[in-house]
């Protein structure tokens, strides 16, 4: 009985999602049957959507182009950041869930051409049931994956197959600070292994000024660590051939400890290092971005 179950585990592993099979699909490999439990994400099975933004412009230039992204927001997560801005489906949970078929019905229900990308937002603790729902589907534009980054090299490699522009997050470097602000000790292991296969699985292709296929990499510099900002930048600039970067200053106080907005210092301080090592490729965003206009309401 054991080993039937063990091979039936493994086949599951091998082939996809399959319902009954014990959710690893991120590294808090959280071991539950999602149909009957929940894990770190706080998601079951099926696909949960907590919102859907037609024209979404408020990604970088080349993501979101002129005519915006389709940007669906999921819900959960498997990092749950103290101070996450979209807290209120992040942290506790909202939305319409969807089976695989009826996501990718869902999707194909909109003129996709009206879109300059579909903007997949938070969507790791979903991969599998993800991969499924697009598996075979023709689609007129960018599948833009944007993550926080906190993803197995073997699950990156299943999604190269179908992801054209990996917008992710590279959050924290020191175990100690990513202990605290997610409860994810191995962040910076984890993270930089994810980013750096991405990089070297997608090229960077610009097509009027559109980013087709690629890596963008973001930074959101946190109030009172601009040394781990700088530790960041530093090694993507040592490890990552021609990066392309997205350094942000939008924090704005949420839940948790970090209760302040940058300082002006702050932000110049990291934006002076990342211009003094080299790190030319990319975004640099304004204070006026730290404002709370800037966050969907869910
Ligand atoms: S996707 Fe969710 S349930 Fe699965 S391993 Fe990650 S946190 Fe745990």
């Amino acid at each position: 009985m054991t080993r039937l179950c063990l091979v039936f585990i493994y086949n599951a592993k091998r082939k996809g999602y399959n319902k009954g099979m014990l959710c690893t699909q991120c590294p808090r490999s959280c071991n539950i049957d999602r149909a009957v439990a929940k894990g770190f994400c706080r998601e079951g099975e099926k696909i949960r959507v907590a919102k859907v933004i037609e024209n979404f412009t408020w990604e970088e230039p080349c993501i979101s182009g002129k005519k915006g992204a389709l940007a669906i927001f999921f819900s959960g997560c498997n990092l749950r950041c103290e101070f996450c801005q979209n807290y209120e489906i992040s942290h506790i949970g909202k939305g319409k869930q969807f089976t695989i078929n009826e996501f990718r019905d869902f999707l194909l229900s909109f003129d996709l051409s009206k879109f300059d990308c579909i903007d997949l937002i938070t969507p790791s603790h979903f991969s599998l049931q993800l991969l499924e729902a697009l598996k075979g589907v023709s689609l007129p534009v960018p599948i833009v994956w944007n993550s926080n980054g906190y993803e197995t090299e073997e699950m990156i490699k299943k999604l190269c197959s179908r992801v054209d522009v990996f917008l992710v997050d590279f959050k924290f470097y020191d175990s100690a600070l990513s202990e605290k602000l997610c409860g994810a000790r191995d962040y910076f292991s984890v993270a930089s292994k994810a980013i750096k296969l991405m990089c070297e699985k997608k090229e960077n292709i610009f097509k009027d000024r559109l980013m087709k296929q690629g890596v963008l990499i973001r930074h959101l510099i946190l109030p009172d660590h601009v040394k781990d900002s700088m530790m960041i930048l530093q090694h993507i600039k040592d490890n990552i051939k021609n990066p392309f970067v997205s350094i942000m200053s939008q924090f704005t106080p949420c839940k948790g400890s970090l209760q302040r907005k940058l300082t002006p210092l702050e932000i110049k301080t990291v934006l002076s290092f990342a211009e003094r090592i080299g790190l030319s490729q990319g975004y640099y965003q304004d204070e006026a971005s730290a404002n709370d206009a800037f966050i969907p309401k869910f």
